[in-house]
């Protein structure tokens, strides 16, 4: 069938061009088409040590499943404002972060406004802006990162949305608190800009911002988190964004009422009187990112340096081989063609024994 017949002839412009998002395979489905046991993995940027024994705790106690959610998520709302020390007013809760990204689209992007992100920044900023018939303004990254400079310059008069993903998934790159104090500064004030921290707990450099802090001075910011990530909810879907109370109630009239489920609430509020856990999983990730650096570097791979839970590592023209050797060795990491990276994978940072099988699988492939 073709663009010129029914249904497609009747869909809105921006989802011609629109391919669907690819996930990193699932462990089922891989074991089903190759015949491997065991798999493992490291594609999606999960956390690998799972999340706290406390969420499921709350599960159990809560599989009521017959009655909606509570439509404003207040306890949990109250849970994550007292964690970050904000205002509930301020936050918006989505079906994952995902689903925030979306309503801050829908909330203020019309066909032909533009929207600006960067070169190999995470892939759902150009779904959003194409499925409500914005226009992509991809500006060129630098050593992979984002420029922030080309992004300022970018903005004109059409320009009504600008998303940064700090740290960037898949290149692991981030922006500093200087670059983007100065960039928030340059940046016309009624161009909502969108910080994308769902890697955030996973940083540990001195110079990279806590944007959370700056919702009061900035009123055209908008910083998203997550619970997949670190927390470990990835199934789950609970992610958030802090705003001013302008932006937050606009986001909350176009918010599907009941968008966290029950589950998902409870999940995120216990996981959140947890700290030690994600404290634990950060270190375990850093002596993990560490250690598949080394591998990197005594095989001779070059890699983009990353502060979160993945490192994109070079293979060059032999990247499509490797990665269909490893799915038959049962190892699924993630190619990044549709990012415009074909000669990176994306490893996600797994457990030990996890980093010891790739390593054990990719050593005879060097
Ligand atoms: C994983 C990821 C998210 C989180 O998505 P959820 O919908 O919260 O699961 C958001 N932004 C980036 C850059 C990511 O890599």
């Amino acid at each position: 069938m073709t663009a010129d017949q029914f249904p497609y002839d009747r869909a809105v412009p921006g989802i011609i061009e629109l391919q669907p998002y690819q996930p990193g395979k699932p462990i089922e489905q891989l074991e089903r088409e190759l015949g491997v046991a065991n798999a493992i993995k490291l594609a999606s940027n999960e956390n690998p040590w799972g999340c706290s024994p406390l969420v499921l705790a709350a599960i159990r106690e809560n599989l009521d499943l017959g009655l909606y959610p509570d439509a404003n998520s207040f306890v949990l709302k109250e849970a994550i404002a007292a964690h970050l020390d904000v205002s509930s007013s301020h936050i918006t809760l989505g079906n994952g972060s995902n689903d925030v990204l979306d309503l801050v689209t829908r909330v203020f992007v019309e066909p032909g406004d533009e929207v600006i992100y960067s070169e190999y920044a995470f892939l759902v900023y150009a779904l959003v802006t194409k499925a409500v018939g914005g226009m992509s303004v991809v500006t060129s990254a630098k050593e992979w990162g984002h420029q922030l400079d080309a992004m300022s310059q970018a903005v004109n008069a059409k320009t009504k949305l600008i998303f940064i993903a700090n740290p960037n998934n898949p290149t692991g790159t981030y922006v500093s608190k200087q670059a983007l104090e100065q960039f928030l500064g340059e940046v016309p004030d009624n161009v909502v800009v969108v910080v994308d921290e769902a890697y955030f707990e996973y940083v540990e450099e001195d110079d990279y911002p806590n944007c959370v802090a700056w919702y009061a001075q900035y009123p055209n910011l908008v910083v998203t988190r997550t619970f997949s990530k670190i927390y470990g909810l990835a199934s789950l879907r609970v992610g958030f964004s802090i705003a001013s109370e302008e932006i937050t109630d606009l986001l909350n009239r176009v918010r599907q009422p009941f968008n966290v489920n029950t589950l998902a609430q409870v999940a995120a509020q216990a996981a959140l009187e947890d700290l030690e856990h994600v404290a634990r999983c950060h270190d375990e990730n850093k002596a993990q990112l560490q250690r598949l650096i080394g591998f990197c570097d005594e095989h001779g791979l070059g890699y983009i340096p990353s502060v979160a839970n993945f490192v994109s590592v070079e293979f060059g023209d032999r990247t499509k081989e490797i990665y269909q050797s490893l799915l038959h060795k049962g190892v699924i990491v993630r190619p990044l063609d549709n990012y415009g990276m074909p000669n990176h994978l994306r490893i996600t940072v797994g457990r030990e024994n996890e980093m010891s099988q790739l390593y054990e699988s990719l050593k005879p492939l060097l």
